[in-house]
């Protein structure tokens, strides 16, 4: 939603993409002139328009230049990285680019249809086109701006011709078939002038009006969207500081229950144990709700992580070694299957390997005794590719996009495995997300599951 909000994303964008019609259309012109000249024999003035293709690419040349001195499309499309400062400066240098390259367009159309007959030329009402995407892109006054000069050089173009100021380059068909000079016919002439104006000026009023009204549209959008954010932020902040706070008291009632449950000041009576023990475990469970809570909260308050290089590998085997000890407490058997050489990953090392055992724990809570998990790991191209998986109680169809959500359980294990806060997945998705990957899983219900991940590869 924020990369389609983005103003000066979109404009970037539009800039680069008028670049690449430019590149188009100089290719364009020189092929035709060819075919013009050699095979229909038709005599243009062609140093004149070569010429002009020269000054295009030239344009395009600066304008690739100017882009590249604001910076990359990710970084312009970051909004939440830059300083508001920094996006207005940004949208004004863009735009600039914009009008630098809808002014030399007319300049150079105007040049263009100079050398292929002016008047004459039935592109003559190409300028058309550049008005319509101005309207579109810029401010009505800069649009009007650009609409008059166009105005003044079809007039130069037209009137210098007639007046014989300048001389004319023709569009002769062969030798016998010379200078119809239309170019000279008041008529032909005024009448071109009259339907120039007036096109022009109520193309751009209608596609101007129709474009501010968008533009306004997205304004509005951009600050819903940003008050939203703000709003998020505060919540997100609030949830952090009660979480962080309760983490603390639970923390305390805790290790207090731990004592009188380890019965180092004692026995208890019977009466007491089994209440110590229930409260002892539901504190255990409520500890760890609050340390998920605490974690997606802070995953969420974070656009991007910042990390090291680090080897795929030795996390894999790591989060094997963390979690054996579970498996082999219910008898599962835990094995794995490393491709050599899987790359190096960039990015917070220890979330990765958090979030693999996470999922391997997932995998163990969800398999009954003496099951098999298999941790598989393969390279691809630029990628590295990780499957765990079980052949546990699997997931209900219509459920397996929706564990990715925070606080979704399984319909299918709520009842039978009451210890889950339903936020690990969310948790495993957003770290994978933040580190650029995806992450997703294959299930059949009652016959196991297969969640895997897939990381770029540093390279
Ligand atoms: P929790 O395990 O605390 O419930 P998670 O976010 O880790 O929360 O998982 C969400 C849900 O996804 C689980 O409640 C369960 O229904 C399902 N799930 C996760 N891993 C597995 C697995 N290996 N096999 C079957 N179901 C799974």
């Amino acid at each position: 939603m924020r990369d389609v909000l983005n103003r000066n994303r979109r404009l970037y964008l539009r800039s680069l993409w008028m670049i690449n019609l430019r590149w188009i259309a100089i290719l364009l012109v020189a092929i035709i002139t060819l075919i013009t000249v050699y095979y229909f024999r038709i005599e243009l003035y062609e140093r004149g328009i070569y010429f002009v293709c020269l000054l295009l690419a030239l344009e395009n040349m600066v304008s690739v230049f100017f882009l590249r001195r604001i910076g990359k499309v990710k970084e312009i499309a970051n909004l939440v990285n830059n300083p508001p400062k920094k996006i207005k400066q940004d949208y004004i240098r863009i735009k600039r680019t914009i009008n630098f390259q809808i002014l030399s367009d007319l300049f150079l159309l105007t040049l263009l249809l100079y050398y292929t007959g002016g008047v004459e030329n039935p592109f003559v009402f190409f300028y058309f086109f550049h008005l319509a995407i101005a309207s579109v892109l810029l401010s009505q006054k800069e649009t009007y701006m650009h609409t008059v000069v166009a105005f003044f050089l079809f007039v130069i173009l037209v009137y210098s011709a007639y007046f014989e100021v300048l001389p004319y380059y023709g569009l002769h068909i062969n030798k016998e078939f010379v200078d119809i000079h239309l170019y000279k016919d008041s008529y032909f002439v005024l009448k071109n002038t009259v339907t120039f104006v007036a096109t022009v000026f109520i193309l751009v009023y209608l596609a101007s009006s129709i474009g501010r009204k968008l533009q306004t549209q997205e304004e509005k959008y951009i600050e819903a969207l940003e008050k939203l954010e703000e709003k998020d932020k505060i919540k997100n902040e609030y949830v952090l500081r009660v979480t962080h706070d309760v983490k603390g008291h639970l923390a305390a009632i805790q290790s207090n229950l731990s004592v009188l449950n380890s019965r180092i000041l004692g026995p208890l009576d019977e009466k007491h144990e089994g209440f110590i023990e229930r409260a002892y475990k539901r504190t255990f469970m409520a500890t760890h709700f609050v340390r998920d809570l605490l974690k997606i909260t802070r995953l969420r308050m974070m656009e991007s992580v910042e990390g090291q290089p680090f080897d795929m590998i030795r996390i894999l085997l790591q989060a094997i070694k963390d979690t054996r000890a579970n498996a082999e407490e219910k008898n599962i058997e835990l094995t794995e299957e490393i491709e050599e050489d899987l790359g190096i990953v960039v990015g917070d090392e220890f979330s990765i390997l958090e979030i693999t055992s996470n999922l391997i724990l997932n995998a163990v809570k969800y398999t009954n005794e003496n099951g098999r998990i298999k941790l598989k790991a393969i390279k691809m191209r630029d990628d590295v590719l990780v499957t765990i998986q079980d052949n546990g109680l699997g997931i209900p169809e219509d459920e397996k996009d929706k564990i990715f959500e925070e606080f979704y359980r399984g319909s299918n294990v709520k009842k039978i495995i009451e210890d889950g806060t339903g936020i690990g997945l969310a948790i495993v998705k957003k770290v994978i997300e933040q580190h650029g990957g995806v992450i997703n899983v294959e299930s059949t219900l009652g016959k196991g599951s297969k969640f895997y991940y897939i990381l770029p590869k540093f390279s």
